[in-house]
C-alpha cells in the first residue's frame, strides 16, 4: 500500500513535546557537545495510532520524515539558544542539530539489500571491517569569480561540482574559483560494514557493505566492533575508467550507529535449559562428552579434542594490582602431517563458538591476520584502517590454518595479538589500537611438509620460538601407519559417508521403513553426544557464572610441576620452546577451564593434576625428550 505522503509537522510536535521534551531541552543548555537527537522507534511506534503511521512514514519516506521532524523543531522552536552576547541563534542551532533513530525491530541482512531498499531506511547488523580517517568533506562550496562575487552551490555524495557561471545578475564568468573560508565543511568517514559470520551458512564469503557517517558519527568505531547500523539506502553511479557505467553502487547514509555488546548474551538460556546443564556438569564424564561432541565426524584425536574442549571454557581473565593485565584465552597449535584432519577440526570449532573466524596464513587479505593501515577504493585516497583475524575474532575464537606460511609482518604483530590481547597502527592520519581478546587456534605443516622420523621433531616446526611460546599448548601430529588405528579410521570415514549419503538419499527418494529410529542408529557414530546448540548454551553459561578460585592443594600441584619443568628445560636448553614463567600462567589458565567445564567454583586438586598431565605430553615433544 503506497503511503500517503502528507506534512506531519504537526504531530510530530505533539510526539516531540510529550515524549522527548527534556532530551530537547538538554541540547538547547549543552549544545554544541550535544547535537543529535536519538529517536527509539519503539517508543515512536507505541505512540498511539499516529506514532504507527509516522514509524511507517520514516522506513518508507525517511527524507521527508527527517525535515518534517526539523520543521517541528524549528516551527515550535523546540531548541532555543543563545551566543555568548544574548543573540538568538536557535535557528543556526536547528540547523545543524541532528536526528538519529535507534533500535529499529527488524534487520536487513546485508546479503539481502536489493534495489527495492533503495531511499528506503533499513536497519543492518554486523562487523565493522575497515574505517576510513576522519576528513572534512565540502557540504556548501562558495565559488568566487574575479569580479569578486560569491556563487553558492550544494555538493552531492561523492562527487566534486562547480558552478557552470557566475550566478550574480549580468556577471558571465565561467572561471571559478573555490573559496575555503566561505564554504561549509562536515566531518566525514567511511566504514565497510561485513556480515556477521553468526548469519553465515557454512563456507559462504561475508558480503559487505559501505557506510557514510558525518559529524558526531565519525570517530565512533572501530575496526572490530559489531554494530548496528541504521540509515537510508543511496545509490551512486559507478565510474568505470572515467566513464559512468549504467551499473550503481549501494552504500548506507548512515543516520545512527548503535554499539552492540553481544557475545556470550546473545545466547538465551531457559530455566529448562539450566537444569539439563547443571545436570551434565554434575556427570563426572562430562569431559569426555565434551571433548566427544567436537567434531565427531573426526575419529581420535582425543587429547587434541579435550584441548581445544578447555579453549573454549577459557581461563579467568585478571586485572593485576599494578595495572597489568593477563589473558585468561587459551591459544593452541596444531603441527602436523598434512591429512590428519587439522583443518575440518579447525572448522569445526569456528562453527561451534561464537564469534568464531576462520582464515588462512596465506590469505591475500591486506589486513593480515592483525590489522593494517592500507589505502583503496573505499577511502578515495584516504587511508584506511582495516581489521585482520584476531580483530574481528574479538572475544571469540581465531581458527588460523596453515599458519607457518603467514607472511612475516604478521609474525611480528601476532606476539603483540597474542599477549596484550590488542593490535597498535600507527601510519599517515590513523593512530589506533585494536582490541584482539580472542583464542587463537593455530594449525601449521612442518618444515618440509611433513615430519621428517630421523630428524628432531622440535626443529621441524616453522616458527619463531618466541611465537612458540605465546601459545598454551603445541600438539604434534604425526601420521605414522599404525593398522589398528587406520583400520579404525577408514571405518569411521566410511560410516559418516554412508550415514550422510543416507540422508541426501533419503531426501530425494524415501528408504522404505526409513523412520527416525533408523536414522537415530545409523548416525550414532558421528552424531555428538550433546549437540552444538546445546553445547553453546553450555559454555556460554559457564562463561556467565563461573570464575573458579585456585585451592592451594592445586597451586601446589602446578608449582610442583613448573619446578620440575624448569630442571628438565636448563638441561634441554636448545629446545625452540622455551620454558618459561608463560607455562606457568598457561597452567593456571588451563585449570581455571577445567574447573569451568564441571561449573565449579573452585580449581581442585584434580583440575591441576589433569592438566598437567595435557601439557606435559605436549611439551614432552617439543621442549624436551
Ligand atoms: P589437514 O588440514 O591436516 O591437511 P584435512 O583437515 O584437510 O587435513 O583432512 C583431510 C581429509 O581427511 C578430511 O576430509 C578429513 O575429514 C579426513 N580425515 C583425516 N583424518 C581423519 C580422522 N582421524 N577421522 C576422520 N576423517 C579424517
Ligand atoms: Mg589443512
Amino acid at each position: 500500500v503506497e503511503l500517503e505522503v502528507v506534512d506531519r509537522v504537526e504531530e510530530w510536535t505533539g510526539f516531540l513535546k510529550k515524549k522527548y521534551k527534556s532530551e530537547l531541552n538538554k541540547i538547547s543548555r549543552e549544545y554544541p557537545s550535544e547535537r543529535s537527537l536519538e529517536i527509539d522507534y519503539g517508543v515512536l511506534e507505541k505512540y498511539g495510532k499516529i506514532g504507527v503511521v509516522l514509524a511507517d512514514e520514516l522506513l518508507e519516506h525517511p527524507g521527508k520524515t527527517l525535515e518534517d521532524v526539523k520543521d517541528a523543531i524549528r516551527t515550535s522552536r523546540l531548541i532555543t539558544g543563545k551566543d555568548v552576547e544574548g543573540n538568538d541563534i536557535s535557528d543556526t542551532i536547528i540547523g545543524k542539530v541532528n536526528i538519529r533513530f535507534v533500535r529499529l525491530p527488524r534487520k536487513t541482512q546485508i546479503r539481502d539489500i536489493r534495489a527495492d531498499d533503495i531511499n528506503k531506511f533499513i536497519s543492518i547488523d554486523g562487523i565493522v571491517r575497515r574505517v576510513t580517517e576522519v576528513r572534512p568533506r565540502l557540504v556548501t562550496g562558495a565559488f568566487r569569480c574575479v569580479n569578486g562575487h560569491i556563487t553558492y552551490k550544494k555538493q552531492e555524495y561523492g562527487s566534486y561540482s562547480e558552478p557552470d557561471m557566475c550566478g550574480h545578475a549580468e556577471c558571465t564568468l565561467k572561471k571559478l574559483e573555490l573559496v575555503q573560508s566561505k564554504s561549509t565543511f562536515i566531518d566525514s568517514q567511511k566504514l565497510r560494514v561485513q556480515e556477521t559470520p553468526e548469519g553465515l551458512r557454512g563456507g559462504e564469503q561475508p558480503q559487505n557493505i559501505d557506510i557514510d557517517t558525518i559529524d558526531d558519527l565519525c570517530g565512533k568505531v572501530s575496526p572490530g566492533d559489531r554494530v548496528i547500523v541504521n540509515g537510508i539506502l543511496r545509490s551512486v553511479q559507478r565510474v568505470v575508467g572515467g566513464q559512468k557505467s549504467t551499473v550503481f553502487d549501494l552504500y548506507i547514509e548512515c543516520n545512527s550507529i548503535e554499539i552492540s555488546i553481544k557475545e556470550f548474551e546473545e545466547v538465551n538460556i531457559s530455566e529448562e535449559d539450566e537444569v539439563t546443564i547443571k545436570d551434565m556438569a554434575a556427570d563426572p564424564g562430562v569431559y569426555g562428552k565434551i571433548a566427544r561432541s567436537i567434531a565427531p565426524t573426526i575419529y581420535g584425536n582425543d587429547e587434541v579434542k579435550e584441548a581445544i574442549a578447555l579453549q573454549m571454557f577459557g581461563g579467568i581473565p585478571k586485572e593485576m594490582p599494578d595495572g597489568s593485565s593477563l589473558r585468561g584465552d587459551i591459544h593452541i597449535l596444531l603441527v602436523g602431517d598434512p591429512g590428519i584432519a587439522k583443518s575440518q577440526l579447525l572448522r569445526y570449532v569456528i562453527k561451534l563458538a561464537p564469534r568464531g573466524i576462520y582464515t588462512s596464513g596465506k590469505s591475500a587479505s591486506s589486513a593480515g591476520l592483525t590489522a593494517a593501515a592500507v589505502k583503496d577504493d573505499l577511502g578515495d585516497g584516504r587511508w584506511t584502517l582495516e581489521a585482520g583475524a584476531l580483530v574481528l575474532a574479538d572475544k571469540g575464537i581465531a581458527a588460523v590454518d596453515e599458519m607457518d606460511k603467514m607472511q612475516k609482518d604478521d609474525r611480528s604483530s601476532l606476539h603483540e595479538a597474542m599477549e596484550q590481547q590488542s593490535v597498535s597502527i600507527a601510519k599517515a592520519g590513523i593512530n589506533a589500537t585494536l582490541r584482539t581478546r580472542c583464542s587463537l587456534l593455530g594449525a601449521a605443516n612442518p618444515k618440509l611438509g611433513r615430519f621428517d622420523e630421523y630428524a628432531n621433531i622440535s626443529e621441524q616446526i616453522n616458527m619463531p620460538p618466541s611465537l612458540l611460546s605465546r601459545f598454551d599448548l603445541i600438539f604434534i601430529m604425526k601420521d605414522q601407519p599404525d593398522a589398528t588405528r587406520d583400520l579404525n579410521i577408514a571405518r569411521h570415514i566410511l560410516k559418516a559417508h554412508s550415514a550422510g549419503e543416507k540422508i541426501m538419499r533419503h531426501k530425494k527418494y524415501p528408504i522404505p521403513g526409513a523412520d527416525d529410529e533408523y536414522f537415530q542408529r545409523e548416525l550414532a557414530p558421528v552424531t555428538p553426544e550433546i549437540d552444538a546448540a546445546m553445547l553453546r548454551k553450555y559454555l556460554a553459561y559457564a562463561k556467565r557464572n563461573c570464575f573458579p578460585l585456585l585451592k592451594d592443594e592445586a597451586k601446589e600441584v602446578l608449582v610442583q610441576y613448573y619446578q620440575s619443568l624448569r630442571s628438565v628445560a636448563y638441561e634441554n636448553s636448545d629446545k625452540p620452546v622455551p620454558i618459561t614463567a608463560r607455562q606457568l600462567e598457561a597452567l593456571v589458565r588451563l585449570a581455571e577451564a577445567s574447573a569451568r567445564v564441571r561449573l565449579a567454583d573452585e580449581v581442585e586438586q584434580e583440575d591441576a593434576e589433569r592438566v598437567v598431565k595435557i601439557v606435559d605430553a605436549c611439551l614432552r615433544q617439543v621442549a624436551y625428550d
